[in-house]
């Protein structure tokens, strides 16, 4: 029987300030958390900063059985929700009610599926898809050396090879996911009419997870790329038009906004925290958080992209 307790991870990394750099172009809005000179003193002191610990990737996953094992629940974290803000008085009405925060992990092929359910009205996240993805055609001594490199590194390679599961069985049951009713009614997908969801839409950082790598993955996984995979909402973008200000990265865009990051920068579900953490900062600050890429309906592989100002 597969063990549950994660080696023993590394020490967690928090993520350096560097100073604040002042770009020659102003912001239109500034960021509310700007307005402090201490770097220090900017870093919110919350319970979910001091208290920060691993996740249990068993648990994000749905496979945690040592739920009532107090040695166990005090070493990781069981909630993939993130700390409220409480400057909130910029918020407006959003298209969307909720988001669907998406980090993919893999550069050869797809190795985690990580989704925080981010809810535009309460500001949090509400719930979490988190798989990782045995890759489909690479051998097993491939496998082997791949997850030793990349998850190794955070101590968390026996999770991987304890629970990764194929691309194909990811997205089944990613759709089951999706169809699960929420607040007493609502789905956010049913696969009717052309496939899209219902009030949500997909938020990454960076084009390359949705206009790359899934139809990537797709096609090597012999799969038709799912109908939801035809829009969605680079946050690099929004921050771009909103704030005035190029942040190429999820870490430049949490330096500037004086957040800061939490977990292990490339382990999926920590990056999906943290840019949930960026999108929690846009939105309270009265960002409208519209589709910035669509994929043409009778050709998928044409991507346009609908913000004329944009990170290219
Ligand atoms: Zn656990």
């Amino acid at each position: 029987m597969a063990t549950l307790l994660r080696r023993a991870p590394p020490p967690p990394v928090f993520f350096q300030f560097s100073s604040f750099s002042t770009s020659i172009i102003q912001p239109k809005f500034k960021p509310s958390s700007m307005q402090c000179n201490s770097v220090v003193d900017e870093i919110p002191r919350t319970g979910e900063n001091s208290s920060w610990k691993p996740m249990c990737l068993y648990y994000t996953q749905g496979k945690c059985s040592k739920m009532d094992d107090s040695l166990h629940i005090n070493k990781f974290c069981h909630s993939c929700s993130i700390d409220r803000i409480s400057e909130l008085k910029n918020l407006r009405p959003q298209e969307f009610d909720y988001f669907l925060v998406l980090d993919l992990e893999g550069k050869v092929e797809i190795l985690e599926f990580p989704v925080l359910l981010f809810h535009a009205k309460t500001m949090t996240v509400v719930d979490v898809f988190h798989r990782f993805v045995r890759p489909t055609k690479m051998s097993e001594k491939r496998i082997n050396e791949y997850i030793e490199g990349k998850y190794g590194a955070f101590g968390v390679d026996r999770v991987w090879h304890d629970t990764a599961i194929e691309f194909q069985e990811v997205i089944e049951q990613f759709e089951s996911w999706l169809r699960k009713e929420r607040n007493g009614g609502g789905r956010l997908w049913t696969g009717e009419g052309d496939g899209s969801l219902n009030g949500a839409a997909f938020v990454t950082c960076g084009n390359w997870d949705l206009k790359t790598k899934v139809p990537q993955q797709c096609e090597v996984s012999r799969m038709k790329l799912p109908p939801y995979f035809m829009e969605w909402i680079n946050l690099k973008d929004i921050y771009l038009n909103f704030y005035n200000r190029r942040a190429p990265g999820m870490l430049s865009m949490m330096r500037e906004l004086r957040i800061r990051a939490l977990g292990s920068h490339h382990l999926g579900i920590d990056d999906s925290k943290n840019i949930a953490r960026v999108l929690q900062h846009l939105l309270a600050d009265g960002a409208l958080l519209q589709i910035t890429a669509k994929r043409g309906s009778s050709s998928p592989d044409a991507v346009r992209f609908l913000f004329q100002n944009r990170i290219k």
